[in-house]
């Protein structure tokens, strides 16, 4: 399988030359290097948190404002910024996008998310909001409520290829009996499984 190892970046951003595309000495793949000043741009992927942020029976759900999917409905999700951990990035774009508050230490993980396509990944943590008289339309949001499954605009969803996951957090949250899970989005195919077999391995392993 090959991957795409270098954005389009034109110029090294350590002297300003004009950066080209090959494979450095000891590396396996084609990278953006600098032959004037020795710089490589390493590409790697991106982070995005997403919040399932509950009240009692309901899902905290917000219509976008912006690109991509304005207009449609997703939970609070965006990318990491650097220097923070993924609960804070979470309990801050829960707070950026609805003005509700969880703390980041009553976050609890819910989902990791391949996006290979796109070279990002996300981590989805969920929690209860103590006070909903906060929750507010924001800058980035167009509307915010809070749905039971019944209600959630599913027909809106702005990722629809996730679906399976909202489906999936309501029947844990229902039930009080939370997993911990694993998904892939590949060629538009949504894929989701537990993070961790549960299968006991055929052999013991003694140290
Ligand atoms: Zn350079």
């Amino acid at each position: 399988m090959t991957h795409n190892t270098t954005n389009n970046r034109k110029y090294c951003s350590q002297c300003a030359s004009i950066l080209i595309k090959k494979c450095p000495n000891g590396d396996t793949c084609e990278r953006s290097v600098c032959e004037d000043c020795g710089h490589i741009e390493y590409d790697n992927p991106k982070v995005l948190v997403a919040c399932f942020a509950t009240f009692e029976n309901k899902l905290l759900w917000m219509r976008r404002k912006y690109e991509p999917m304005a207009g449609y409905w997703f939970i609070p999700a965006g990318f990491m910024e650097l220097g923070e951990t993924p609960e804070e990035a979470t309990s801050r774009e829960l707070f950026e996008e609805t003005c509700a508050v969880i703390p980041p230490e009553n976050l609890d993980f819910f989902m990791i998310g391949s996006l290979p396509d796109i070279s990002q990944i996300y981590l989805a943590y969920r929690g209860e909001i103590a006070d909903i008289k906060a929750i507010q339309t924001t800058d980035e949001a167009l509307e915010t409520c809070l749905f039971t499954e019944d209600e959630a605009p599913l027909d809106k969803l702005a990722f629809p290829t996730v679906i399976e996951t909202f489906h999936l957090f309501y029947k844990e949250h229902r039930e009080s009996n939370y997993g911990a899970h694993k998904a892939s989005v590949v060629n538009n195919k949504h894929i989701l499984s537990p993070l961790a077999s549960k299968a006991k391995p055929k052999q013991a392993h003694p140290k």
